[in-house]
């Protein structure tokens, strides 16, 4: 139909022949928007229900949902790899190399961009160790690009911030919420806090001085630089910040405990005993007849003192709290033949027969995970691997017995009748 000026003089002339034409194109395309209506069904960020992934849209609003998936992309992008943004305004077009599997079982994924701060005009080439997110979101990317030529500019220059701004009220608008997908707060987020946020991160793990260290020098080499060839400049103040970081998170994790025991949620693992008498006794609800630690009454800056303190000894296993009180009592420095040393070695935590080891119900997927993975490896195994299968089966149990305790210890106490 001819659209301009006149035509809606025109219209009622032409609509008599144009009716039939228009009510058959009607029924076969329908009135709906052009993208996305058939989206493929998923399943919501927050898990309760399944949704269409996109509701139909105008090309305007498809073009802008690539910006918004592209933005996502970088995101992740930045925030695993802690890249600045000269080195991934660098990436372009085929920057990921053919993945590596060095060990079976474990891939390398390397991103291959240029070092520009500190490096003369034009910078250098280098190469960036990635974890699989980080690859696949340039992989995304790659495929919305509009001329995905190898060698072309991946991201080009962009402004992070106005997009971060983009993205995040597309996310806490009507569309996010839709998702299933937690609104954003508004804290200011850029490029520098990302990568700074990764080395803490990274930082926190035992060893992850570091490994931070080592692991930027692969990711950002000219990070590195800063960190390690300006002792008591750089590197101080990250150990620093990180240090300070630790004991408030420490604070938090044994104030959380502490608050769990008050409800009746208790620790499990063989160092339960002795943390929950460490409660009690600060708690004031101390019994004479289980533990030999005297009650005081305290006020509450005396509790918090205490728990200061018992937060200086907590270092996190990946499936267990470590209190490491006295070294002497440490299994993992019994095993390695160091029982002096003044740190305990986690790598060799046993959280199952060490009397510092406790279990907490934020253990409790862990050892699910590790249980659910055994018992498939277990029915994998061929009849001849005796040897295999009674390490797996050890190993299966011990884990189905972590997790029970950690249950009984969680489960409220019976009402008296
Ligand atoms: S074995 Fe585990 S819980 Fe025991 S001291 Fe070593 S790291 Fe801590």
């Amino acid at each position: 139909m001819p659209v301009g000026p006149g035509s809606a003089s025109s219209a009622p002339r032409w609509l008599t022949s144009l009716r039939g034409p228009l009510e058959k194109t009607l029924h076969k395309v329908g009135a709906e928007r052009e993208f996305g209506r058939d989206a493929t069904a998923v399943a919501t960020a927050d898990g309760d229900e399944s949704v269409p992934w996109t509701p139909p849209l105008h090309r305007l609003q498809a073009v802008a949902l690539v910006g918004i998936v592209r933005t996502a992309a970088v995101i992740v992008l930045a925030a695993v790899s802690g890249m600045r943004s000269s080195e991934l305004m660098e990436l372009t077009v085929g920057c990921r190399r053919p993945p590596e599997e060095p060990v079976p079982g474990l891939t390398r994924y390397r991103l291959i961009s240029k070092v520009i701060k500190g490096q003369e005009l034009g910078g250098v080439v280098d190469e960036w160790v990635v974890i699989e997110p980080a690859f696949r979101a340039v992989e995304l990317i790659e495929q919305l690009h509009p001329d995905p030529r190898e060698g072309t500019s991946l991201l080009g220059r962009f402004a992070f911030d106005v997009r971060y701004r983009w993205f995040r009220n597309w996310v806490n608008s009507q569309t996010g919420r839709r998702l299933g997908l937690a609104s954003i707060p508004a804290d200011p987020v850029n490029l520098r806090r990302l990568r700074r946020t990764l080395a803490l991160e990274m930082a926190y793990r035992p060893g992850g001085v570091l490994a931070t260290k080592i692991h930027l020098k692969h990711i950002a080499v000219a990070t590195t630089e800063g960190y390690s060839s300006r002792p008591g400049g750089a590197q101080a103040e990250l150990l620093a910040e990180i240090n300070k970081h630790e004991s408030d998170r420490n604070f938090d994790l044994i104030l959380t405990e502490f608050r769990n025991y008050q409800q009746g949620i208790l620790p499990a693992g063989p160092g339960a005993r002795e943390l929950t008498a460490f409660f009690t006794s600060i708690d004031g609800k101390f019994d004479p007849s289980t533990t030999p630690i005297p009650r005081t009454h305290r006020n509450e800056w005396d509790v918090l003192n205490l728990l200061t303190k018992r937060a200086k000894t907590l270092h996190l296993g990946p499936a267990n709290y470590c209190w490491f009180t006295d070294p002497s009592r440490a299994l993992c420095l019994k095993l390695a033949g160091t029982p002096a040393a003044d740190r305990p070695l986690i790598g060799m935590c046993d959280s199952a027969r060490c009397p510092q080891a406790t279990h907490h119900p934020c253990h409790r997927p862990v050892w699910t995970e590790h249980a659910e993975r055994t018992k498939t490896f277990l029915g994998q195994l061929g009849r001849p691997r005796k040897t295999e299968r009674t390490r797996l089966q050890n190993d299966y149990d011990r884990a189905m017995h972590i997790i029970a305790d950690i249950d009984a210890a969680t489960a409220p106490e019976e009402e008296p009748a």
